[in-house]
């Protein structure tokens, strides 16, 4: 029996299978490329050739396109990225007190008092520090990115880079490299730089105590950990699915939530080859006048999101029981 978390996000679609313990089976990463539908119908397609239907028992949904994904796959539940992160890090530890998250296009801060969420703040706006950011210097300097922690490990000095902004960040950097520092100073540098910046911006104002979780793509990178440790003085962790974190906290709600009304509302792996398109309209029913969006299947309505009162998403969730 499998459980099945989606994370539809801006930049990349993630889809988890976790097992009755909650251990990770199946995970696949797919680049969203401004078409959530096609991203998760590409990941069911890997999927339908490998799982049955009848093994899936729950599925929930997260991330910024979580309503459309929930729409599409019939989830159990759609939740915010805060819970899924904050589920996924407690199952874990129960012990888990912060959780840094820095995915490809926003990052985030969760404190976490008791077991439970206290506190958070989100950052969509800067893209500085973020993964796409970091990809882009990587590209820049002709560096895979996966290389790029270890040249800042390998510094033996570090450089000052202006971190507050991606603009200055990067026209900072090339001054640096100008000036004859070598990738790896320029690089620790950065890595220091983006870590003041989301602890100055993002980090303003809250307790950030022991232990820490560092989650999402951007802790794959060996410096960003290092740069957190240094300005916070103690160690933090990365877990072996850091980049998962938000669909595997969104498979274990969903399954929290089957278990309750005993039966999941999931439409099954087939919908791979499905016709599955969306349409938008303009609401008239008053002022706010919302872009709906209508999301068909074959022809059929299947579900819609986008509407400020649930005049239209309420048909969904009458469907499918969306949290
Ligand atoms: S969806 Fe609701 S809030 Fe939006 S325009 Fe229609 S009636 Fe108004």
């Amino acid at each position: 029996m499998y459980y099945m978390g989606v994370d539809v996000g801006s930049v990349s679609t993630d889809i988890a299978l976790i097992d009755e313990e909650y251990k990770l089976v199946e995970k696949i990463y797919l680049r969203t490329k401004g078409n959530p539908i096609k991203a998760v119908q590409e990941g069911f397609k890997i999927l339908k050739n490998k799982y049955e239907d009848s093994e899936i028992y729950a599925a929930g949904t997260t991330g910024s396109g979580r309503m459309i994904a929930a729409a599409i796959i019939g989830a159990d539940v759609a939740k915010n990225e805060i819970t899924t992160h904050a589920t996924a890090a407690l199952e874990i530890d129960k012990d888990v007190k912060t959780i840094i998250e820095i995915g490809g296009q926003d990052s985030k801060i969760i404190i976490i008092n008791n077991g439970i969420v206290n506190d958070f703040a989100m950052n969509t706006v800067c893209a500085a520090g973020t993964g796409s950011f970091l990809d882009r210097q990587a590209e820049r300097l002709e560096i895979p990115i996966e290389e790029f922690g270890n040249y800042a490990m390998k510094a033996k000095s570090t450089v000052r880079i202006a971190g507050r902004c991606a603009v200055f960040a990067e026209s900072d950097m090339i001054h640096k490299q100008q000036l004859g520092y070598n990738y790896a100073e320029i690089i620790r540098g950065l890595c220091d730089a983006l870590v003041r910046n989301y602890l100055n911006n993002i980090g303003k104002g809250k307790t950030i105590l022991p232990k820490v979780l560092f989650q999402g793509g951007v802790a794959a990178n060996i410096g960003m950990k290092k740069a957190f440790e240094n300005e916070l003085g103690f160690e933090i962790f990365v877990p072996e699915n850091f980049s998962m974190m938000g669909a595997i906290g969104a498979a274990i709600i969903a399954n929290e939530r089957v278990k309750k009304t005993g039966k999941t509302n999931f439409r099954g792996l087939k919908l791979a080859d499905n016709n599955i398109f969306s349409r938008s309209f303009d609401c008239e029913g008053c002022p706010n006048k919302c872009e709906v969006v209508k999301i068909y299947e074959n022809n059929n309505i299947i579900g819609y999101f986008g509407d400020r009162c649930t005049k239209w998403s309420s048909k969904t969730a009458e469907k499918s029981k969306l949290a």
